[in-house]
């Protein structure tokens, strides 16, 4: 690459920031404050605050300057994007505060149709209209994400996450151990993460884990333990994790549990040393988005307060090592931290998880720089939705191609967004499942605005699911 040719990348990447550079525009929408089923000890609680967030989170304040209405919200964050100058043609939606899928489902379609039709622009007669137009939309909702509960995850909730193009969800799993969660008040038990994990992925979504550290009746030996555990045990083996340090909140019974000495957080040196280990047994497959949660320090009377990733890389520089997640080696952040790009190869990896066999697809450097990946699941069950009418069906829970976002139709030769890796991993994964695996038909539970992609590449739509004859 020529000298010139790199500064004009690294003009065009450090132009944006951190938030689009894996390729999409996340939208974060908060439902009202509608209380949870949960009564875990740690969890904020405020007076008209959605359970888990507290009243001065940036997210909590814009939505209730809009009073929680999704597509206002949605138009709030759409035009702030716009007038910072992001790319807002791929966005994913995410569903955030308490226990949405808890709520009246009248409520949940409501408010789902709403975040459609506020990126359509205009109000639709029904949410599959809505849909339908977001296709071919200005802003298309290319993931939607939703948190949910292990045990508020069964197969009713998923066949509506389903029917609204959701991608992904986060399970708040926090830690695997069910005398933790007896002395934190989870109410539910470690089966029901195993179950919650097998239910998703049959139906093609991604998995995410909520993984809390440091919380009552732990210790850093355990945790650590726990995170090898999750990778070492294919009835979990997720697809990402959330990192959230046991923060100390204001009005919490933890927040009691520390003043009269039942509890003490970890030193922020002994989180950072424990978070720097648990990178070391990442597998390359799974993506840690996050290293805080999003809790202003004025409500932490305890435990981390301050972002530890720089902490925590600074750690493993030291040991000659890096992390080696997903979000870590991605294209756009390792142009980024100006770091060494290399030349392109597919690579293939497989693992079980939950009763299937997966296969992750990639496009890796030398350098271990991460282009673009695939999730190929092969698995004897057949999503409810297609059961009817198709056998033999290998699914792709994710395709992605990694870079700084461009608009749909644009090309820029410099993003690795454009270069045909998403069609190569595509053909590749076909080609496995038709000929490793007798499929018949490989299936994609794609976000409603990614399905023309698919339709280009000989996809088709059946009940949510994008549908091709191998
Ligand atoms: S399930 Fe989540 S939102 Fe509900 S109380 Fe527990 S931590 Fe809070
Ligand atoms: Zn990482």
């Amino acid at each position: 690459m020529t000298l010139r040719k790199s500064c004009i990348i690294e003009q065009y990447i450090m132009k944006k920031s951190t938030r689009t550079i894996s390729g999409v525009t996340p939208i974060a929408v908060m439902s009202p404050p509608a209380g949870c089923p949960g009564k875990c000890i740690y969890c904020p609680d405020f007076n008209n605050t959605p359970r888990s967030y507290t009243p001065h989170s940036p997210a909590v304040m814009r939505a209730a300057s809009r009073d929680y209405d999704a597509a206002e919200q949605v138009d709030l964050r759409l035009k702030i994007l716009q007038d910072m100058g992001h790319p807002t043609d791929k966005v994913e939606l995410i569903i955030m505060g308490g226990t949405f899928l808890a709520t009246s489902i009248s409520f949940q379609y409501r408010f789902i149709k709403d975040c459609f039709d506020a990126l359509n622009g205009r109000v639709s007669e029904s949410l599959s209209e809505a849909q339908g137009l977001n296709e071919t939309a200005q802003h298309r909702a290319v993931g939607l994400c939703l948190e949910t509960r292990p045990d508020v995850c069964g197969d009713a909730e998923i066949e509506r996450m389903v029917a609204w193009g959701t991608t992904r969800v986060e399970l708040g799993v926090q830690m695997l151990d069910d005398k933790i969660y007896e002395i934190v008040g989870r109410g539910h038990d470690i089966a029901a993460v195993a179950d919650a994990s097998r239910r998703l992925r049959n139906a093609g979504l991604k998995v995410h884990y909520h993984w809390m550290p440091g919380l009552p009746g732990s210790t850093p030996e355990h945790d650590l333990e726990l995170t090898q555990e999750i990778f070492k045990n294919p009835d979990y083996r997720p697809d990402g994790l959330k990192l959230y340090p046991t923060m100390v909140v204001e009005g919490t019974i933890l927040e009691e549990w520390h003043q009269n000495g039942r509890y003490q957080p970890y030193s922020d040196e002994t989180m950072t040393g424990l978070i720097a280990d648990m990178k070391k047994t990442i597998p390359g497959y799974v993506r840690i988005s996050r290293v805080l949660r999003d809790i202003p320090a004025e409500y932490v009377s305890g435990g981390l307060k301050n972002s530890l990733r720089d902490g925590v890389r600074t750690r493993l520089e030291e040991e000659g090592l890096f992390c080696r997640c997903i979000r870590c080696r991605e294209y756009g952040h390792r142009l980024k931290r100006k770091l060494k790009i290399g030349t392109p190869g597919l690579k293939r990896t497989d693992y079980q998880a939950s009763a299937g066999h997966e296969i992750f697809l990639s496009f890796e450097d030398e350098y271990d720089t991460l282009f673009g990946l695939l999730r190929l699941r092969i698995q004897a069950e057949i999503p409810k939705q297609l059961a009817d009418q198709y056998e033999n069906v290998a699914l792709i829970r994710e395709l992605h191609v990694y870079g700084s976002e461009l608009a749909i139709g644009d090309r820029n030769d410099e993003s690795v967004q454009h270069r045909g890796y998403g069609r190569r991993l595509l053909s590749e994964a076909e080609q496995i499942a038709r000929e490793e695996y007798g499929a018949q038909y490989a299936a994609i539970l794609s976000g409603v605005g990614a399905r023309s992609y698919y339709r280009e590449q000989g996809y088709t739509l059946h009940s949510s699911y994008m549908v091709k004859t191998l």
